[in-house]
């Protein structure tokens, strides 16, 4: 009997788990969710949220967006460029340039 009662009580336990665990995993996804929204926020007047198309002045790293209407103040270039300053750029920016860069080592021009 008790036996069956500790079995019933780890089932519990192990639900309980589960269920904290899936509550971790929503307030993950929400917590994304809503850093990717501020991403996508106007920059001047924090108001609109871009989600795709119109005319929205952007920075190429995809993390500075600034509503057409707002762009047109002078906060937009401010803004802009100050978030320039600290923008690693484009995240698939990645593939280097592959020039030849040994080249450069002591040739020795032996010309008889
Ligand atoms: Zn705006
Ligand atoms: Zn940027």
């Amino acid at each position: 009997m008790q036996e069956a009662a500790a079995k019933a009580e780890e089932d519990k336990a192990v639900r309980r788990v589960a269920r904290e665990e899936r509550k971790v995993n929503q307030e993950r996804e929400l917590a994304q969710k809503v850093a990717s929204r501020e991403l996508h926020r106007c920059r001047v007047c924090a108001d609109k949220v871009h989600r795709g198309g119109k005319t929205w002045v952007g920075c190429a790293c995809g993390a500075f967006w600034v509503f057409p209407a707002c762009s047109k103040q002078l906060a937009a270039g401010a803004a802009l460029a100050e978030h320039v300053i600290m923008c690693a750029g484009p995240p698939e920016s990645g593939s280097g340039s592959q020039s030849g860069v040994g080249d450069s080592c002591s040739s020795s021009d032996d010309s008889e």
